[in-house]
């Protein structure tokens, strides 16, 4: 039998579904699950009369592979990525690859790429986005590590990837070590503020215009025909229009604690690290940490009971409002989140391709939306752009956005309901676009209590004095 173009390890949902639809686009793919059953029932099942070899051992993967060999592990982060890692290094010669397409943390990749590199091997981290439907369908791919791993993988990752409509595949080279996992963080990162987000402009509907799920059901259709074109806008949508077989509205009667598996939480570390203000992001890890302490919740509230004001205004007036709010906090976001891509690429010598990956995010994972496309010419234009808000589609974008923002925080605050997000961006972008913010009297302050010293607005930068605030000797 022909040998395999690709290795695959990890049988569940990503793994199962990437070797379908590798198989499907004409690639031979080796198989094994570190539990083997998973490999026979695979083989005899769904992937029956494909061109998928199961292998029962790393050792008959690796003899089945064509060279240089290219294995992919779909198995779950951390140290299961570590032991296969040295499971698979004895067998493998110079110029193999392995591939992690796990939601590895990026340092571990850099780590990794290091080490397997001191062995005369290749190591990619991949970033994989779309959840098990995209897997199967066609992922976003965010490809990083050993570079010269790159043009052997790239036929198979760029045929498997989603495609942009004028059939540009939602996958290209990133950068080295980390990059590629480093830019799949940032989007889960993002992907907590557009989630957020949409979950602000449902409270603001339920609680001050007094709208049920099915009341919001045509809103988010309609946003979702408009500028807000994307896919959590539009599952937003099929869920508040989703009732059960007994008429049960489901996401009435869904608790409101969120759950969550670390990435948003590394992309706002990361963020503190470079220090880089990610205001929104940040915002929506704690909303989900404040939504986990429901017991406390209630508690507050039959301490402190509030009454949402009725809404006097006009009804459809503030659902656009709403609309416009969300959508230039969503910009805001990304221009966040371009921020610290900028800072990181700096930090750890990545030449990033800013429109690029606004391209490989435009289908195929959950945060595809039509806007990325205006994101990819921003930067395709400039790709020194210091900020997304200051380019020029998007500044006059965010000019006709913001006074309906500023109405809806204003609002939230005067009701009593919290948009983190909404407002988070609004302060970022108030301060953002503040010449003389207060830190000068920040600088008194610490000078005052430590003599950490000031630069002063009248002398060149750099030169730094202290004064003696209290004339004591
Ligand atoms: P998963 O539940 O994260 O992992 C299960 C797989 O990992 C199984 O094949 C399991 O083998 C294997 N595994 C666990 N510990 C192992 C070890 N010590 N040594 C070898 N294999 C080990 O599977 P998944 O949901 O398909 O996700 C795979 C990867 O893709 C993960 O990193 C995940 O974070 C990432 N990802 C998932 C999604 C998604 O929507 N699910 C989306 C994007 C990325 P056994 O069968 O032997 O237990």
């Amino acid at each position: 039998m022909k040998k395999a173009d690709i290795g695959l390890i990890g049988l569940a949902v990503m793994g199962e579904n990437l070797v379908m639809n590798m198989e499907s686009k004409g690639f031979t793919v080796a198989v094994y699950n570190r539990s083997t059953e998973k490999v026979t029932n695979f083989v005899q099942g769904r992937a029956a009369g494909k061109n998928i070899i199961g292998c029962t051992t790393l050792e008959e993967l690796v003899a089945n592979l064509e060279k240089p060999r290219k294995i992919m592990l779909m198995i779950k982060a951390g140290d299961a990525v570590d032991a296969s890692i040295d499971q698979l290094l004895p067998l493998l010669d110079e110029g193999d690859i392995i591939i992690d397409g796990g939601n590895s943390h990026f340092p571990d990749t850099m780590r990794r790429t290091a080490y397997v590199e001191a062995t005369g091997k290749l190591f990619m981290g991949c970033g994989v986005s779309g959840g098990e439907e995209g897997a199967l369908k066609g992922p976003s791919m965010m490809p990083g590590g050993s570079e010269a791993a790159w043009l052997a993988v790239k036929p198979i990752f760029q045929a498997i990837c989603a495609k942009v409509e004028d059939g540009s595949p939602c996958c290209d080279w990133v950068g080295e070590n980390g990059a590629g996992h480093f830019v799949k963080m940032v989007h889960n990162g993002i992907e907590y503020g557009d989630m957020q987000l949409c979950c602000e402009a449902y409270q603001l509907m339920r609680d001050v215009l007094g709208m049920s799920a099915g009341d919001m059901y045509p809103v988010f259709a309609k946003w979702n025909e408009g500028e807000l074109d994307s896919y959590l806008i539009e599952i937003t949508r099929d869920i508040l229009g989703y009732t059960a077989e007994n008429g049960e509205v489901v996401v009435d009667k869904i608790l409101d604690t969120a759950g969550q598996k670390g990435t948003g939480k590394w992309t706002a570390t990361a963020a503190l690290d470079q220090g880089v203000p990610l205001t929104l992001i940040g915002e929506a890890v704690f909303a989900r940490y404040l939504s986990s302490l429901k017991t406390e919740r209630v508690n507050a509230e039959a301490a402190y009971p509030k009454t949402i004001p009725a809404y006097e205004g006009d009804k459809e007036a503030l659902i656009e409002e709403i609309r416009k709010a969300l959508y230039a906090a969503k910009i805001i976001s990304y221009a966040q989140g371009y921020a610290l891509m900028r800072a990181s690429a700096k930090a750890y010598g990545w030449n990033l391709n800013y429109g690029g990956i606004a391209l490989m995010w435009r289908g195929g994972c959950i945060i595809r939306s039509a806007f990325l496309g205006k994101i990819k010419e921003a930067f395709d234009a400039n790709p020194e752009l210091e900020n997304l808000i200051l380019d020029p589609y998007f500044k006059d974008t965010m000019l006709g956005l913001i006074p309906a923002w500023r109405n809806v925080v204003a609002l939230a605050a005067k009701s009593g309901v919290p948009v983190p997000t909404m407002s988070a961006a609004l302060n970022y972008f108030d301060g953002y676009t503040t010449a003389a913010l207060p830190a000068n009297l920040l600088q008194a302050q610490r000078d005052y209590f430590g003599a950490h010293t000031y630069e002063r607005i009248d002398q060149p930068r750099g030169q730094f004095f202290h004064t003696n605030w209290t004339g004591e000797g």
